[in-house]
């Protein structure tokens, strides 16, 4: 089980609603042994949830579909203020940002590259 503080400082505030959710959704579900993963991956919120206790596919069924509508829903959400963002793959690690959050972070980026 991954302690939520943890997560919530790991990852930007544009995110903390979803990852609200994440760990609200993780509440219901009883049959699964909790998240085991929870980070960015590829731009996007990654989350997995354990299957060791399953006893039907109906219960993987469900969690395929939770953690794919999460990473869905991330995908267009800036992980740094929430608004709509899109995923940045020019960036040295790709982030889901809007335009501005974007524009923040590649001038932190390039600004020292040109001070010569
Ligand atoms: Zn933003």
């Amino acid at each position: 089980m991954i302690e939520k503080e943890r997560t919530l400082k790991n990852l930007g505030s544009g995110w903390h609603s979803l990852i609200e959710t994440v760990y609200a959704i993780q509440d219901q579900l009883s049959f699964s042994g909790g998240l085991y993963v929870i980070e960015r991956k590829n731009g996007m919120l990654s989350v997995l949830f354990s299957r060791k206790d399953l006893t039907s596919p109906e219960q993987e069924f469900i969690l395929n579909s939770v953690e794919y509508r999460i990473e869905r829903l991330s995908a267009k959400i800036c992980e740094g203020c929430g608004q709509y963002g899109l995923r940045r793959t020019e960036l040295p690690t790709t982030q889901t940002l809007c335009t501005k959050c974007y524009a923040f972070k590649y001038s932190e980026i390039v600004t020292p590259q040109n001070e010569e």
